[in-house]
């Protein structure tokens, strides 16, 4: 899970140089990355998840994907996944509930959506305006929810599949609403993607934790599962005081 990527120093920003490492890196240990969509058809299908495979996923649609990120996942011909928030397109990240800790950076627009689009990078949903769905009716959920994957299938023409919950918030009733719509739905809840992981709330790593090439490297370790589970007993101690609570 990424967000940004930027020269400065952010709660939600890695520096494009370290993301270039990262995708070298997985490159050259044999690493290939899918788009999310095809991950979670393995998980509807029961089939085996695909071996050195990694999912490259951005949340908020920054436009640094289009100027950083994109040219260095094309040298490596690495697929992405990025989830829109479409009543933001073409403007900034300040919607309301952003912590002001985040600094307020331009997000994709239509035409560089398009442009992505064409070249392979899948998009995916991720509200209209970003809010708390677990505190929302359910008619505003629906809202939040349907109309934001309409959008984005009406700019592109083609099917949008796949879902990111906001602050990773969301309720029984929430993901209910989710699976009408879309097949695979990413969570904030730190971990890996396994053969029995839930489609509708799939884990993920926030990258933001291994920026450091030696903690990157452990990715591929299998005592990397441990760390994992140290991460999530200090999340849970330390409650939302640790947490990342702006995804
Ligand atoms: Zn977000």
């Amino acid at each position: 899970m990424y967000h940004a990527l930027d020269e400065q120093p952010s709660p939600i920003a890695i520096r494009p140089a370290v993301f270039a490492w990262q995708m070298r890196w997985l490159h050259e240990h044999g690493y290939r990355a899918i788009p999310l969509s095809r991950l979670v058809q393995c998980l509807h299908r029961n089939e085996p998840l695909p071996q050195r495979a990694v999912v490259i996923t951005f949340d908020d649609g920054f436009e640094s994907i289009y100027t950083a990120a994109f040219p260095i996942l094309a040298e490596y011909g690495f697929a992405a996944t990025v989830f829109l928030v479409t009543g933001y397109c073409g403007r900034q990240n300040d919607w309301p509930h952003q912590p002001l800790a985040i600094p307020c950076r331009p997000l994709l627009a239509w035409p560089q959506i398009r442009q992505l689009h064409e070249h392979g990078i899948e998009f995916g949903a991720h509200t209209i305006t970003h809010p708390w769905l677990d505190r929302l009716a359910p008619a505003d959920i629906e809202r939040e929810v349907l109309a934001s994957k309409a959008a984005i299938e009406d700019q592109l023409g083609h099917a949008v599949h796949v879902f990111a919950y906001p602050y990773g918030r969301y309720t029984p009733a929430v993901r209910a609403i989710v699976g009408r719509a879309f097949s695979g739905a990413c969570s904030t809840r730190l971990g890996l993607v396994e053969s029995g992981s839930d489609p509708l709330a799939l884990e993920r790593i926030e990258m933001l934790y291994l920026t450091q090439p030696m903690l990157f490297q452990w990715l591929a370790h299998p005592s990397f599962s441990f760390y994992l589970d140290l991460r999530r007993l200090a999340r849970a101690t330390a409650g939302t005081l640790l947490g990342r609570p702006w995804q």
